[in-house]
């Protein structure tokens, strides 16, 4: 089935969505997916596909130690996608940039090599209740470990956070803020610049989970004066297995390594070693050579287009999304935000989310049915699931009518009325 841009996605903005569409090979075969599940992960255009291919098609040789000119290739191309990404999120500059392997590894890299050698018992570690389980379990492990109090901030029913106690929860002994810029559940923008300058007044560091806002956001580390920033490049149209942390200097070169291994020393006797300098000091062993190099191509990718287009395209898409599915019967929206991201949790009375996903799947639909990896909020709603929509710039308001006929049809098929 192919699902091409109507007249209506293309009309209050010049964004041409065919031409996009056309960018993405996955949208161009012979059965094309109605793919709705852009949170978890994105599709990938044909640039960063062939940025890949070519580094293991033309110069796949290690980086850094190789002194051949294949070598030399592969680590210019490596460095100038930390270059890439430096710019990207407006960092001063490439040596704030550590890659990992996703946004996990980012929260689970300060969790370790700055937690657990700077948390006492009696300090606070303060997350939100809407974190992702990748931003609480390297916190709880941490808490655990060192004896450090674990809080959160609460959230309320329509999926913002309560910051009524907040002056209590932030207090002088909370020594790290980590929270979720936009939620992958709610879709909620957090006011993380708020909560950033906050935590400054009483001394503590603070950590953004930007795994979700990235795609869709232009952002900017200097302005928030965050001390740490993480997200993925899958999320962005890049590929899986690369990540950015990004961290202030200081602080890097104040922190233990993460891990062991090549590439992280500067010597090595049998008793003892000196680090290398950092952002290195942070990426033991071979990196994500053709990784590093594909999240290159997508912020090229993405910063070649419009970004307001972009904003305001995905924006219109959210609504339109948001009032087909109200329209739908038994249907339950979960959370209200203003502003927010292109996420769309909900329920349909009468059907599990994952009896939902399955006849949706059936339809060519796909979509997210779970917890979506933030348990905490299934508990403060009261539920065990819900299923998840959430688009990208590629999607089409004709995607978005599938989905809602689907949902209608899996209705029919439960026998409800
Ligand atoms: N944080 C948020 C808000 C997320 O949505 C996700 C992925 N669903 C993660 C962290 C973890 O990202 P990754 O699996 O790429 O490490």
């Amino acid at each position: 089935m192919i699902t091409m841009a109507t007249k209506e996605d293309q009309s209050s903005a010049t964004l041409d969505v065919n031409a996009i569409r056309h960018d993405f090979p996955i949208l161009s075969g012979s059965t094309v997916p109605i793919y709705l599940d852009n949170a978890a992960t994105t599709l990938k255009p044909a640039s960063v596909i062939s940025a890949i291919n070519k580094y293991y098609e033309e110069y796949s040789a290690n980086v850094h130690r190789s002194i051949y000119a294949l070598g030399e290739k592969a680590t210019k191309a490596y460095e100038d996608a930390r270059e890439k990404t430096a710019r990207f999120i407006n960092a001063p500059d490439s040596s704030h940039i550590i890659f990992t392997s996703g946004t996990t590894e980012a929260i689970n890299l300060v969790a370790y090599a700055w937690g657990r050698y700077n948390l006492k018992p009696g300090d606070e570690i303060l997350i939100t209740e809407m974190e992702h389980h990748s931003n609480i379990i390297p916190w709880q492990l941490v808490a655990r470990d060192t004896g450090a109090t674990l809080r959160y901030i609460p959230i309320t029913e329509n999926g913002s956070l309560d910051l009524s106690n907040i002056d209590e929860l932030l207090n002088p002994k909370t020594k790290i803020v980590a929270m979720i810029h936009q939620s992958n559940v709610f879709g909620t923008l957090n006011p993380v610049a708020q909560l950033i300058a906050k935590a400054k007044d009483i001394g503590a560091l603070t950590l953004v989970d930007a795994a979700q806002s990235v795609p869709h956001l232009p952002v900017d580390v200097a302005a928030l004066d965050c001390d740490f920033f993480a997200f993925s490049g899958h999320k962005m149209l890049g590929p899986t297995g690369i990540g950015v942390l990004y961290a202030r200097l200081e602080l890097q070169e104040a922190m233990e390594p993460f891990q062991g291994g090549g590439e992280m020393i500067q010597q090595v006797t049998m008793d003892s070693s000196t680090w290398n300098d950092v952002p290195w000091k942070f990426e033991a062993g071979t990196p994500n050579i053709a990784q590093a190099i594909g999240l290159g191509a997508a912020m090229e990718y993405i910063t070649s287009k419009d970004r307001t287009l972009l904003i305001q395209y995905e924006k219109r898409l959210t609504n339109y999304a948001i009032k087909s599915l109200q329209d739908i019967t038994g249907m339950t929206i979960y959370g209200d935000s203003d502003p927010r991201g292109p996420v769309i949790s909900f329920n349909v009375d009468g059907i599990h989310p994952h009896d939902l996903a399955q006849v949706l799947d059936q339809h060519n639909v796909a979509v997210r049915a779970g917890h979506h990896c933030a348990q905490p909020i299934m508990n403060r709603l009261g539920i065990t699931a819900t299923t998840r929509a959430s688009f990208f710039f590629y999607n089409t308001s004709k995607e978005i009518d599938s989905l809602c006929e689907s949902i209608e049809d899996a209705r029919k098929f439960m026998g409800l009325k």
